[in-house]
């Protein structure tokens, strides 16, 4: 098994090691006891192979055994019987001599009778007779006179009072045949009964040989004992030990003392064990024992054992092998399961495998932490899985693979589960489950935040949007109406201004919550930016149904609104158009709704209007100027005149405004008032500044005498961060010093909260630049504001200059102006100037410049450089008038 790496070296580290090395012990042990049957399959057939064998060699070597008992037994039977045969016949014979010596006393001729005497299987042997001293009196075989056997054991058991018997001698050399050889002898007594000698029949060992060949014994032997267990005779090829003792060990005194029976010993002579059989003759004191050499006996068996041994080795070495590859493939298919236990175990995904009969085969713990409910049983699982597989038959997934399904479902409340399934051939199936319930529930805020305002948890403009289009595409043709309604506030950048974002902020979700209110369950409401709401109304039938829900938007927005210790009043604008007659897609319809509220706010605020034709004409117009207005930018076809300004007291030129100036191609001149806010809608309005204001300096630079010259600079151009950039590298590229050089901003600029307006009016100040605000009176302008914002000018509307002659209200405000802003140090210009009267009053009250076409009007680069020389010259004139004065004049 391979280790992780695992973190650390310290006691933690090695706390792991040794928890995934007892694992991994753990996993081993488990292993073998899951192989332990197999181990026993092997190990039993084994043991049972061998004791089989055992068994049957076992067996077989009883049977050897048994056989060469039986073969031994029976040959000892036949030697026995051969034996009393040979014996009784030896003892006819010595009892014929005995009779003929006794009946023929003295007459007896011993080689007569001896010729008469036949010997069976031509026994090689000798017969004689010895007298009454033991000297031979004739012998079968040649003999030297006189030689005697007096002192032979055979001639001394005779001459006694011993039993009348037959007496048979232990092996020795005959004195007559020279070789060994056993002796039988019979006592022969005289016709008085007197002991007249011992008839003797020597039999050669030898003869004990040629039997035991005859039987082939292979190392075997056969052996005559008399009964005090020496050897008479063995054979064939150990005759000289005969006379030995019998050395049979613990089986002596069986073999000495039974009728009969069967003895295993170790046969001296030859070393070798033999499986002998004995029986005691009945006649005589004799023992036959015949032995077969247990090598002869075991050969067969031996070669068989042998054989088996090396079969069984064999057939033990294939079982090994053939087992060891079992286990082998065994304990891999064991391991490779418990890898798959252990991965179904921890996966995330539930897995359940369920057969044909529904029976549940595979269940993990993840799948029935997904599936079950508390306290199920797994048939009510497979029976769920079943019924999962039934409600969505047909979800395959894509590739048209008819055997699997793939579909999301709900099995537990709060649970989004995405499964798979795979039929199986025997008409069951493979489910995986995976948990998305988060990813739905972070889809769905995903969507929901795509598709609402944060702030006012209304839905946005594309999702107001998508609305519409739904329920125009479903109610085509239907007889179906809806109204969009746009709801702008009117006043809303004072506000923010005035009491900061959250207080803004919780206005825009007040004005929400009225909104959602007024427009009912049936309605759509969303924000569309800023301030700027709408009402998708498709329940209402009627258009007066719409006007009254429009006119109850603009009262009920109209009325104060508690936001957090401030009650706050705002306005609100309505602009409607309706579907199909205002249009048959959302683009149109908010389009043109967009264009009533134009029109509505054009027409004084809190108010609604619906959308006609000519307020349609109005937004075509536009579109058309706007295209225009991109053209001529890209020709170079915008124009900048000079107004001049006046030194109030001494009417002496100080300096010129600059104003841009369009010369449409059809319309003639276009204003400034119609394409400056044109340009501010559109976007192009940086553009355009960057232009004029570049015109402004490099014109202000080719005059004759260097004037202040000031440039009208709009909000959003304030917005730029670059805007600084862009003013220092024009004065650089036209070498107009900072310091002749005026910016004029309007009122709107304090309704501005971003910090970079304030900055770059800053900024503005600091090159040198001198900052005017321009149209002062007319719009949020609070005296405050001056005291916030960094002016060097202020510039009096020309609503006050030319309203004051006709309204004393007028009047009087304008002097609470020029008089707070000489107390304020603030330079203050009278514009539109067209009277004297005006002038007068002007530089009455302080005003220390004016402006106006009393004075001069705005005029190309060459007038304006014809009206300096002009000046110019008049100033070298000691008597001459200062240019206004000649205008006044004029
Ligand atoms: P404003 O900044 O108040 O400019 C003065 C306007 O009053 C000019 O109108 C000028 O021709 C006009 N005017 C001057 N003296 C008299 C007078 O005695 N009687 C009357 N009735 N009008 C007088 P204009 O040129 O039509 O410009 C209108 C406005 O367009 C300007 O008002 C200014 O706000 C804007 N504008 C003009 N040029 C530019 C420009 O280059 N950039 C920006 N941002 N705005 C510009
Ligand atoms: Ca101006
Ligand atoms: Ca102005």
């Amino acid at each position: 098994m391979r280790t992780a790496e695992l973190p650390g070296d310290g006691s933690e580290g090695q706390a792991a090691r040794g928890a995934l090395r007892l694992m991994a012990r753990l996993g081993t042990l488990r292993t073998f006891a899951s192989l332990l049957p197999e181990l026993a399959v092997i190990g039993g057939f084994l043991v049972f192979l061998w004791a089989g064998l055992a068994a049957v060699l076992y067996h077989e070597r009883g049977a050897a055994g048994t056989t060469a008992v039986n073969a031994t037994a029976n040959l000892a039977r036949a030697l026995e019987e051969s034996a009393r045969r040979t014996i009784g016949q030896i003892d006819t014979i010595l009892m014929s001599g005995r009779a003929a010596f006794q009946e023929k006393g003295e007459r007896f001729d011993f080689n007569a009778w001896a010729r008469g005497q036949v010997l069976s299987d031509k026994m090689t042997a000798q017969i004689g007779m010895a007298g009454a001293n033991g000297e031979m009196i004739g012998s079968t075989l040649p003999m030297k006179p006189g030689t005697s056997i007096a002192d032979r054991p055979h001639f001394l058991v005779h001459n006694g009072t011993g039993p009348d018997a037959l007496y048979i001698s232990h092996p020795v050399i005959g004195r007559v045949s020279k070789q060994e050889s056993i002796q039988f002898s019979r006592r022969m007594t005289r016709q008085d009964g007197t002991f007249g000698g011992v008839a003797v029949f020597s039999l050669a060992s030898a003869e004990l040989a040629r039997f035991y060949e005859a039987l082939q014994l292979g190392e075997g032997f056969v052996a005559i004992l008399s009964t005090d267990g020496t050897v008479l005779a063995r054979g064939p090829k150990l005759t000289e030990h005969n006379g030995s003792l019998l050395a049979a060990g613990g089986s002596t005194e069986a073999i000495l003392t039974r009728s009969s029976g069967a003895a295993m010993y170790r046969d001296i002579p030859s070393g070798l064990k033999q499986i002998t059989s004995f029986r005691r003759l009945a006649d005589y004191p004799l023992i036959v024992m015949v032995g077969v050499d247990e090598e002869t006996a075991f050969r067969a068996y031996r070669s068989l054992r042998d054989r088996a041994v090396v079969s069984g080795l064999a057939i033990t070495l294939a079982v090994c092998g053939i087992g060891g590859l079992w286990v082998r493939q065994k304990r891999r298919s064991l391991q490779s399961r418990q890898s798959l236990a252990i991965t179904l175990d921890t996966i995330s995904q539930g897995v359940l495998m369920v057969d044909g009969r529904g029976t549940v085969r595979v269940i993990n713990p993840r799948a029935a932490e997904m599936l079950a409910l508390p306290g199920e049983s797994q048939g009510a699982i497979a029976a769920r899985a079943t019924a999962l597989l039934a409600r969505h038959a047909g979800c395959g997934p894509a590739g048209g693979d008819q055997a699997s399904q793939a579909f999301e479902t709900s099995v537990k409340p709060g649970q989004m589960l995405a499964v798979r399934a795979h039929a199986l051939a025997d008409g069951g199936f493979v489910q995986t489950f995976t948990d998305v319930t988060r990813e739905r529930e972070s889809d769905a805020r995903m969507r929901y935040m795509d598709d609402h305002d944060a702030l006012t948890g209304l839905a946005n403009r594309s999702r107001i949007r998508a609305l519409l289009t739904d329920a125009i595409r479903h109610g085509a043709g239907a007889g179906t109406r809806a109204a969009v309604l746009i709801v702008d506030l009117d006043g809303f950048k004072a506000v923010n201004e005035t009491y900061g974002h959250n207080t803004g902020d919780a206005l825009l979700a007040e004005v929400g919550a009225r909104l959602r209110v007024l427009a009912g369950s049936e309605n759509a409401v969303a924000r569309l930016g800023a301030d700027e709401f709408a009402v998708v109304a498709t329940g209402l039938r009627q258009a007066t149904a719409v006007a009254t829900l429009a006119a109850r938007i603009v009262s009920s927005l109209a009325e104060p609104k508690a936001i957090r210790s401030d009650r706050l009043r705002t306005g609100a604008s309505v602009g409607i158009a309706l579907y199909p007659k205002d249009g048959d897609d959302a683009d149109t319809l908010f389009r043109n709704a967009a264009a009533a509220l134009d029109s509505a706010k054009a027409f004084g605020c809190n108010t609604f209007r619906f959308y006609d034709h000519a307020m349609g004409q109005a937004v075509s117009e536009q579109r058309q100027l706007e295209a225009d207005l991109r053209k001529a930018l890209d020709d170079d076809a915008l124009d900048v005149h000079f107004q001049p300004k006046f030194n109030s007291q001494t009417l002496a030129l100080s300096g010129f405004e600059a104003l841009a100036r369009w010369r449409h191609p059809e319309r003639g001149n276009v204003s400034p008032g119609v394409f400056i806010p044109l340009a501010e809608r559109c976007g192009l309005i940086r553009l355009l500044g960057q232009r004029i204001l570049e015109k402004t300096c490099r014109c202000a630079a080719a005059w004759p005498r260097t004037y202040p010259v000031a440039v009208n600079v709009s909000v959003p151009q304030l917005r730029d961060g670059a805007l600084k950039e862009q003013i220092e590298a024009i004065l650089e590229e036209t070498g107009l010093g900072a310091s002749h050089l005026e910016i004029e901003v309007t009122e709107s600029v304090v309704a501005e909260d971003g910090q970079t307006v304030l900055a770059n009016l800053e900024a503005i100040r600091a090159m040198g630049i001198r900052v005017s605000l321009d149209d002062f009176g007319t719009g949020y302008s609070s005296l405050s504001y001056l005291r916030r914002f960094p002016f060097d000018k202020i510039k009096i509307d020309r609503a006050f200059v030319q309203g004051q002659a006709d309204d004393p209200g007028v009047r009087v405000i304008l002097e609470m102006i020029l008089g707070m802003c000489q107390r304020l140090g603030l330079g203050t210009i009278g514009e539109g100037i067209e009277t004297q009267a005006q002038l007068d009053v002007l530089r009455e009250h302080g005003c220390t410049e004016v402006q106006g076409f009393l004075l001069g009007r705005p005029m190309p680069q060459g007038a304006a450089i014809a009206f300096i020389e002009t000046v110019v010259a008049a100033a070298a004139d000691p008597g001459g008038q200062a240019p206004a004065e000649l205008m006044l004049a004029s």
